[in-house]
């Protein structure tokens, strides 16, 4: 570990620090060499082995692994029964993924603006969004905050459908003592390259449900009868049949041994994003030209982004200003998000404007996430503070 991380520093020491850096070492190798040289590289025991170990990692009874969080989210919704004509309430301050998958199915996402503060749903706003067609509430923990699940949960319960949460961002976070994956109908975890824990591409779905879980294998994989992925094995049938309109979503054994490497160095992977996290929170706490994020003492954050926000009316450029200020300094970063309803697609087909979602579309406009990962050394994070500290000295109104 310790050879990694000085390799990772030399490599960009005075050079380019990336917005990301996959936390990989031999053991992702020698997990996916395994799966190769095993003979079987799709859904197989490894397959089965990750999906008990986030199940384990997040107290959720089931767990079904997927290849994104975006089939994820497609396939709770559909196991949950929305179909076109339903409504689906969620956040507009979220990654493609999450409107999408409402849109495959022909429902409407209807957005509910989000608490400013947090970035995150309204619970409020959302409960203003509830007609007789809303048929499931999608919260998103952006950043890796929870959302107010307690309030969600009420609103649900009122309205009697499902919480289904995009929780791509959240992979070791809490809510309440509850730990994100143990709380709602489904949960949604994406093991993208750039999140908390990867498989490359991967998802998973945790669920307190065994009727959800069996629903949820059976249209990962064609709607084919659960074993089918057996079937090639020593002692396998060759009979299957198609129960139900599936989708080809499952994960690889590659992915899952990918994903084992990761799952057994997660809880230290957790420690240094915190430790990250905070560094940057006391580093940067005398900079009166950003509001920085923070943790509340209710939750356990899971630091997948550490987003910044620029003050209006202290400096004299803007944020994307600063962005590319930093990219001249060779430091990475990235902006989450930019609303869904902003984007040319969603204005075209459901006339959304600027000012439709005004908390989401003030927030989206002055946030830089700066890079934060396990190997992200002191030396780059101080690098990236010091260049934040220059970059407002030098332009302050
Ligand atoms: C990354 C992400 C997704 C999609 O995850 P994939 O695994 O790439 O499909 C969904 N929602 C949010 C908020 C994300 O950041």
């Amino acid at each position: 570990m310790g050879t990694r991380l000085s390799r990772n520093q030399q490599r960009s020491r005075n050079g380019y620090i990336p917005f990301y850096r996959p936390f990989t070492d031999t053991a992702e190798i020698a997990e996916a060499r395994d799966a190769i040289r095993s003979g079987w590289l799709t859904s197989g025991p490894k397959v089965e082995r990750l999906e008990r170990r986030i199940g384990a990692l997040v107290g959720s009874p089931h767990a079904v692994a997927v290849n994104s969080c975006t089939a994820a989210l497609h396939l709770s919704l559909v196991a949950s029964g929305v179909g076109p004509g339903d409504e689906v309430i969620t956040s507009p301050y979220t990654f493609a993924a999450t409107g999408e998958a409402i849109l495959y199915l022909g429902a409407t996402p209807v957005f509910a603006d989000i608490d400013p503060e947090t970035l995150n749903i309204s619970p409020e706003a959302a409960a203003r969004c509830a007609t007789r067609r809303t048929r499931a509430i999608l919260p998103v923990h952006i950043a890796g905050l929870p959302s107010d699940m307690r309030a969600i949960g009420r609103l649900a319960r009122q309205l009697r459908v499902p919480v289904i949460e995009d929780a791509a961002h959240a992979l070791g976070a809490s809510a309440h003592g509850r730990s994100i994956g143990s709380i709602s109908a489904a949960t949604c975890f994406s093991f993208y390259a750039t999140k908390n824990l990867t498989t490359g591409e991967g998802g998973m779905i945790t669920t307190g449900s065994a009727a959800m879980a069996r629903r949820l294998r059976l249209l990962s994989l064609h709607g084919l009868s659960h074993d089918a992925w057996r079937r090639y094995r020593r002692g396998g049938s060759w009979r299957y049949e198609v129960k139900s309109l599936g989708f080809k979503y499952n994960m690889t054994d590659v992915a899952a041994g990918i994903g084992l490497a990761q799952a057994a160095k997660f809880a230290d992977m957790q420690r240094r994003r915190r430790i990250l996290a905070r560094r940057y929170t006391s580093l940067l706490g005398d900079l009166d030209a950003f509001d920085l994020p923070r943790e509340y003492p209710d939750s356990v954050h899971a630091w997948h982004l550490y987003i910044v926000r620029l003050r209006r009316g202290i400096l004299k450029i803007d944020r994307d200003r600063v962005i590319e200020l930093l990219g001249e300094a060779g430091i990475g970063t990235s902006v989450h998000f930019i609303p869904l309803h902003l984007h040319s697609y969603y204005r075209r087909t459901f006339g959304f404007k600027r000012g439709s979602y005004p908390h989401a579309e003030r927030e989206a406009r002055r946030g830089i996430s700066l890079p934060l990962y396990p190997g992200l050394g002191l030396r780059n994070q101080v690098r990236i503070v010091d260049t934040l500290r220059e970059i407002v000295t030098r332009n302050r109104r």
